[in-house]
């Protein structure tokens, strides 16, 4: 076969729980996620115009991620990670990254020596793989309507394939 190779790489890091994948612990700020997982699997290989087909496999593993391939292509096209799903999954970086330009006084719990508000932003897990102007993103639902609102504010009406989550977009391309 020619053309586009989309692989669905499945995590075989042996993790049980969602939170474990990209987990708070081993958050460095700004680092790619999945940084706790490290070791996949290849399961399925879609070509060309089946490509939604490994989309929607990626979406209903835990953790997984679809990469394209091109095949003997006309043109030089380099490999790259078309999806990527995690479910549940760490924290979301928008959240953490607002919470640390905005709160610099931490208050330890009594019981527990955490500060609530560090606490408290470290349970919102991260959404979807969202685009935005930058390319993907993982984003809570709150981050993507203030990325959204930020944008409006800015410039004109953002454009309809941004700030929703690329399988919906991807479901729409895909006519399914
Ligand atoms: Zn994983
Ligand atoms: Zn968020
Ligand atoms: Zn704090």
């Amino acid at each position: 076969m020619t053309g586009w190779r989309y692989e669905v790489w499945v995590c075989d890091a042996g993790h049980t729980k969602a939170e474990e994948h990209d987990g708070f612990d081993d958050f460095d700020g700004f680092g790619d996620d999945g940084e706790s997982c490290g070791a996949w699997k290849r399961t399925e290989i879609h070509w060309n115009e089946n490509w939604f087909n490994a989309f929607e496999q990626a979406a209903n593993q835990e953790h997984a991620y679809v990469q394209a391939v091109p095949v003997d292509t006309a043109l030089p096209w380099r490999p790259r990670v078309a999806f990527e799903h995690v479910k549940g999954g760490g924290l979301c970086k928008g959240c953490w990254a607002r919470h640390e330009n905005t709160h610099a006084e931490h208050t330890a719990a009594p019981s527990s020596g955490d500060c609530p508000t560090c606490a408290e932003t470290r349970r919102t897990r991260r959404g979807p793989l969202t685009r935005t102007p930058f390319g993907t993103e993982f984003m809570c639902e709150d981050c993507r309507a203030t990325f959204r609102r930020l944008h409006e504010r800015e410039s004109r009406e953002p454009d309809k394939r941004l700030y929703r989550a690329v399988l919906d977009v991807a479901r729409g391309d895909a006519g399914v």
